[in-house]
């Protein structure tokens, strides 16, 4: 069998490098939609919203919670810099559970305190959180 092409993929935060490693395939929520990666991908730069990245590596798809940023695709490497990212294994389910709970009370209060916005933006990261480990 002809041995599969590979593409780098980076995901790095303000804080920390998430991922770094050479994948088949790479799905990302892009602001107008999915966007998916093979490697030699036409340059491309694209906005991200609060989703998951698919990384197809070995067979096996591993998700990526990320909480909007950018993505760039370049010479078959895939870098996203995201607000906030999170390999399924490094979630805190007890910690997104607290944060869906809270945005919710929030929601639900309603009242001339409440950013709604605000309120919002932080209950679709945390059902985000909970979908990649879902
Ligand atoms: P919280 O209210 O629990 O802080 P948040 O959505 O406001 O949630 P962010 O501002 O998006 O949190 O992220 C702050 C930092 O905490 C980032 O480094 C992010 O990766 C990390 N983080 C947030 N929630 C979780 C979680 N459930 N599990 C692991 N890391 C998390």
């Amino acid at each position: 069998m002809a041995e599969e092409k590979l593409q780098r993929l980076e995901v790095v935060t303000p804080e920390r490098k998430v991922y770094s490693e050479d994948v088949r395939f790479v799905v990302v929520p892009g602001s107008e939609g999915e966007l998916g990666f093979l490697p030699d991908h036409a340059p491309l730069v694209s906005a991200l919203k609060i989703g998951l990245v698919r990384v197809h590596k070995d067979g096996k798809v591993l998700k990526i919670a990320v909480s909007g940023g950018f993505v760039e695709v370049r010479n078959s490497r895939v870098t996203i810099l995201a607000n906030a990212a999170e390999r399924e294994d490094q979630i805190d389910v007890a910690r997104a559970e607290a944060a869906k709970q809270r945005a919710e009370q929030r929601l639900a209060a309603g009242g001339p305190d409440i950013d709604i916005a605000r309120a919002e933006a932080a209950l679709k990261r945390a059902l985000n959180r909970l979908k990649a480990v879902s």
